[in-house]
């Protein structure tokens, strides 16, 4: 009788453990058919925006010499980035670092291929930016009310209206205009922000005609489980080839972030050289992620981006060495080049 009941109980483990095998094959099996179906909508071609001589040095604490920010320019597109943020139309009051933007504008060699963009706050910004030879120009919105109120002054939307008159104007011009969407993960004054909001806003700059939005989270504090719930919300707003994300690194999360907007059909990344520029809202913490550490990632994958590593690095060290400060890049400083 016991044997019975023992050989009972060892045939019912035993299916047990066979139901438990063949879930977990079916479910090795799914996950391999979902990494292969990841993989296969990952963009064959992924465009990298180098936003390091503005966006990065910008945040950064010293001002940086006119030639300095030319050379830098010059490198990286010799490293064969095809878009480089070169400068900002603002005021040298509220951003000293870009003084020299008409110096700038002048003094780097334009190779052909290659796109300029300058941030443009207003029309005054706009029409300088235009005898300064720009060919392309950005705005920006936040998604955060309290962020927009402390940093511009004014509501979300009212920002927005300011920008019509720049947009009008570079639609005569026949200017493209690319629109920012900062704080689209979270914000160091509201927190959480939601992620309607950010479409909403993405889908106003795409409504006034900005041809590519960039999704930035300017703090950094982003995972993969945010992005994707932020991105699914926003790409039924706007199409996602006129999208783009820039991730900052703040909490180590922004190469995760990004891979996850590429399984999700984004191909256009902002970077930063060396990870230039800081956060402003986190003291010490790092700010845009490395565009040598993109690179490495994507080229890991198999994606193209037309730009050659060797040259990138040298560029990173370039501009290190010369603000005396250590490259936030993790291939960097894998690679001892500083
Ligand atoms: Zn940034």
């Amino acid at each position: 009788m016991a044997a019975a009941i023992m050989k009972l109980v060892n045939r019912s483990s035993q299916k047990t453990f066979m139901g438990q095998l063949c879930i977990a094959v079916t479910a090795a099996a799914k996950a391999s058919t979902a990494g292969v179906k990841a993989r296969a909508v990952l963009p064959d071609k992924v465009k990298i925006v180098e936003v390091g001589p503005r966006d990065g040095l910008q945040n950064e604490k010293i001002i940086v010499p006119t030639e300095t920010k030319i050379h830098l320019i010059n490198m990286l597109s010799e490293a064969g980035l095809s878009v480089i943020e070169a400068t900002s139309f603002v005021s040298p009051k509220w951003v000293p670092q870009m003084a020299d933007q008409m110096e700038v504008m002048s003094g780097i060699c334009r190779k052909p291929g290659v796109t300029y963009p300058v941030l443009t706050p207003n029309l005054k910004g706009f029409q300088a930016a235009m005898k300064a030879g720009a060919s392309e120009v950005a705005i920006f919105g936040a998604a955060s009310e309290l962020f927009s109120k402390k940093n511009i002054n004014c509501t979300v939307d009212e920002s927005l209206q300011r920008f019509e008159e720049v947009m009008k104007a570079a639609k005569e011009a026949r200017i493209p205009v690319r629109g920012y969407v900062s704080c689209v993960l979270g914000c160091p004054y509201e927190g959480k922000v939601a992620p309607e909001k950010v479409a909403y806003v993405a889908k106003r700059l795409y409504d006034m005609g900005c041809y590519e939005i960039s999704l930035g989270d300017t703090i950094g504090v982003g995972t993969p489980g945010t992005m994707s719930v932020m991105l699914e919300a926003v790409t039924k707003e706007v199409p996602v080839n006129a999208l783009a994300v820039h991730c900052h690194d703040t909490y180590g999360q922004a190469l995760a972030n990004i891979l996850v907007a590429l399984q999700m059909g984004v191909s256009v990344v902002d970077s930063s050289v060396a990870g230039l520029g800081g956060c402003p809202y986190a003291q010490g913490a790092s700010g845009n992620v490395a565009t040598e550490d993109v690179v490495y990632m994507l080229h890991g994958l198999g994606l193209r981006t037309g730009v050659d590593m060797s040259k990138l690095m040298d560029a990173g060290t370039f501009i290190c060495r010369t603000l005396n400060r250590k490259s936030n890049s993790k291939v960097a400083q894998a690679t001892c080049k500083l």
